[in-house]
């Protein structure tokens, strides 16, 4: 069967769903691959990168989605990709079924069938070489760092000089999921003082490992839901770590939010007034900006500056580090491919009764099979 790679044409996205380095083991595995013109050209991977691995280009996108059986992406396709669709093709991406039921149905009624790699039950531990959910969270995690430091006026580390002597800068980071253990890491490893807290008190040993301090709210209360993620918290405790936040936003030089609870608004944890009172030239750089934001202030896909603070709401972090991004995903996807090609004969078996598969196919030969029945747990 042969894998097709298009451009992505979702304005600002410079990932590109393969990459040489995966394309050659796709190619082990048995499988043609086609990758359109240009379709790596803003990760740094140019058409003769891919063809040097055993990739034909095709020249347009009509060609592509015509020649190919299974079809890799990043982003959900856009009316005009579903266009070109056929009866039989396999579609792997990102599709967010539950926010994009329109798309679900045009999908369906174009008898494909589709993986949707943000569905991947995370739980499962065979589950984690696929989960490009983590992997594209480390990247952000990692980018919100240095679009702090960029926006930051001075050094991440305490020095001592001949010019003078320079205090480390605090960090402090809201949510320590896997973006926001990522900015831990980032940032400790640039030699700032860092800080974390998240609802989830389990979190906090793996806090401490990369490097940061975990501060608690000082309010007990169980802070994980269902799947080990995080749930609304009672007013009590959201009125206790208010009082917390607002004694680190005045202390701290920056913060990272990351915080997210599945299905629902982002809690909102750095006010207006938190913002008024950090120093002038102190940075937020707000992860959940797409879900509505953690911060009050916060305008999704810009950087401003309020009262003094250069508040960066960004929402294509991992596309900012295209290159690396892409190489992650792109490995994802190959082990994703291992898993559906367990021949090794270049043909995919899209098999339900395993557990993973099952979880991540959301349409079958044209029939909606999302959301999958929960994982029964031995
Ligand atoms: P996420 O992006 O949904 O949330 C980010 C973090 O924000 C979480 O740690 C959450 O606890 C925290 N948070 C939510 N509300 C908060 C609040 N009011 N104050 C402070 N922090 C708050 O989460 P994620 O990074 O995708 O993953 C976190 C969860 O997913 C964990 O349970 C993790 O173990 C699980 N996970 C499991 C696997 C696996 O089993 N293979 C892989 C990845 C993630």
């Amino acid at each position: 069967q042969r894998i097709g790679v298009p451009r992505e044409i979702f304005t600002g996205e410079k990932r590109v769903a393969s990459v040489p380095e995966a394309v050659a083991k796709l190619v082990k595995l048995g499988f043609n691959v086609s990758v359109e013109a240009g379709a790596g050209g803003l990760a740094n991977f140019s058409d003769d990168d891919y063809t040097a691995v055993g990739a034909t280009i095709a020249g347009s996108a009509a060609d592509l989605w015509n020649e190919s059986d299974i079809v890799f992406k990043v982003r959900g396709p856009t009316p005009d990709e579903v266009a070109l669709m056929h009866e039989g093709q396999t579609l792997i991406g990102f599709i967010w079924p539950a926010q994009n039921p329109e798309l679900m149905q045009q999908l369906a009624d174009k008898k494909v069938t589709v993986l949707s790699i943000d569905a991947l039950p995370r739980t499962l531990s065979r589950a984690q070489k696929m989960d490009a959910l983590t992997s594209m969270a480390g990247v952000s995690g990692y980018r919100a760092v240095v679009e702090s430091a960029n926006a930051f006026g001075r050094f991440f580390n305490g020095q001592i000089t001949a010019a003078g002597k320079v205090p480390p800068a605090k960090v402090f980071i809201a949510g320590a999921g896997v973006a926001g253990l990522a900015a831990i890491g980032a940032a400790a490893s640039l030699g700032a003082i860092v800080r974390a807290n998240d609802t989830r008190a389990e979190v906090a040993d793996q806090v401490v490992s990369l490097g940061g301090e975990f501060v608690k709210v000082d309010y007990e209360e169980e802070g994980s839901g269902g799947g080990g993620y995080a749930k609304v918290m009672s007013e009590g405790f959201q009125q206790a770590q208010r009082e917390m936040y607002a004694q680190q936003a005045r202390e701290v030089d920056i913060i990272i939010t990351t915080a997210l609870i599945p299905g629902k608004p982002a809690p909102k944890l750095i006010t207006a007034d938190m913002v008024k009172s950090m120093k002038p030239g102190s940075v937020i750089v707000d992860m959940a900006a797409e879900q509505g934001g953690n911060c009050e202030l916060t305008v999704p896909g810009e950087a401003v500056v309020k009262h003094g603070v250069t508040i960066v709401g960004y929402t294509d972090l991992a596309s900012r580090m295209a290159q690396q991004s892409s190489t992650l995903y792109a490995n994802n996807l190959f082990r994703l491919s291992e898993e559906l090609c367990k021949t090794k004969d270049g043909v995919i078996n899209v098999n339900m009764e395993d557990d993973a598969i099952r979880g991540l196919t959301v349409v079958k030969d044209g029939e909606i099979t999302w959301p999958a029945p929960p994982l029964v747990v031995p």
